[in-house]
């Protein structure tokens, strides 16, 4: 029998690139309903005057509805980041004995103090037990009992900090404890990266490895006497100096560079311990590319503007 099958007109990518277009437009539709309210996605806290976590114009600017323009091979981290998501998500589901609610089936919002500004976040994960709901002894409602962050590492540089050296990067813990404050309930902040290859020469160095390979990593965090620690997996305790009343007076801040149309200092270059990180996040970040140039708001805001717009 002679098989004779002709190829395809159609392009798989093409079609892949239509589906991310469709999803976009999806996405920015909901977009323009956020503005004017804080995400949990951008959390930071203010401590003596520092800024820890996010850098405080990037906040400001998506509050203000503004944010980095995406090319069409960006979206490819994205979506690494959300089949990582699935895969834990399923894997959990096997292992986890109650119920586990995602995203929006959990979502956090509250109102900074004195304003009437939201803060809304979903939780990446939340393991819930099975409890009895009140004056119907037969029907069993969740209670959240542990949270998870999940973070994918996609690139060999992000991942020696937490392989090598076992550092939770300080806006994900913050994240983390800004959700675990607001639930109530004790929060881990797990890493997973699927790169392989060989490590810079300051880490080679450093940590006398040759490559990175596949692994995770996860941090567990809770208060004491309303300070946040977490420990890592050699059962090492990290003591922080973020608190709630941080990453409300954060929050409040971004409020308040919005209303009086001004900028803060600081962007945010410490570690959650509150020693000073080694490296300046603002050389490598460049969302609205003025870094310290410019302290002045509409200039900042114009800028910030021509960027979201890809110029
Ligand atoms: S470029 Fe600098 S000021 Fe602007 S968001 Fe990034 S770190 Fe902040």
């Amino acid at each position: 029998m002679s098989l004779t099958i002709p190829p395809t007109d159609l392009s798989a990518i093409q079609l892949f690139n239509k589906g991310t277009e469709i999803q976009t437009e999806a996405h920015a539709s909901q977009e323009h309903l956020k503005v004017g309210t804080l995400r949990g996605g951008s959390s930071g806290a203010l401590v003596n005057g520092e800024i820890y976590g996010k850098c405080t114009r990037a906040s400001l600017a998506r509050y203000l509805g503004y944010q980095e323009p995406k090319s069409p091979d960006s979206y490819n981290f994205f979506d690494a980041g959300y089949a990582s998501e699935w895969t834990w998500e399923g894997k959990l589901k096997e292992s986890w004995p109650g119920t586990i609610l995602l995203e929006e089936e959990i979502p956090i919002s509250w109102t900074v103090p004195g304003t009437d500004v939201k803060v809304t976040g979903r939780p990446d994960i939340v393991l819930c037990d099975r409890v009895p709901v009140d004056g119907y002894p037969d029907l069993t409602q969740p209670k959240p009992v542990l949270g998870i962050e999940l973070k994918a590492i996609l690139a060999i540089n992000s991942s020696v900090g937490v392989a090598l050296e076992n550092k939770p990067k300080t806006d994900h813990v913050i994240q983390a404890a800004h959700y675990s404050w607001q639930l109530g309930i004790p929060w881990i902040l797990a890493y997973s990266w699927n790169v392989k290859g060989p490590v810079p020469y300051w880490a080679k160095k450093r940590f006398d490895v040759n490559e990175i390979t596949p692994g995770k990593r996860e941090f567990k965090l809770g208060w004491e006497e309303g300070r946040l620690f977490y420990t890592d997996e050699t059962g090492r305790r990290v003591d922080t100096v973020i608190t709630a009343t941080a990453i409300e007076d954060y929050y409040r801040l971004i409020v308040d560079m919005a209303e009086n149309k001004t900028l803060y200092r600081d962007h945010g270059n410490r570690d959650v311990d509150g020693s000073v990180l080694p490296w300046a996040h603002d050389r490598y970040c460049k969302f609205c590319q003025i870094a310290n140039k410019s302290r002045d708001y509409d200039e900042w805001l114009d800028n910030v503007i021509l960027m979201s717009q890809g110029e």
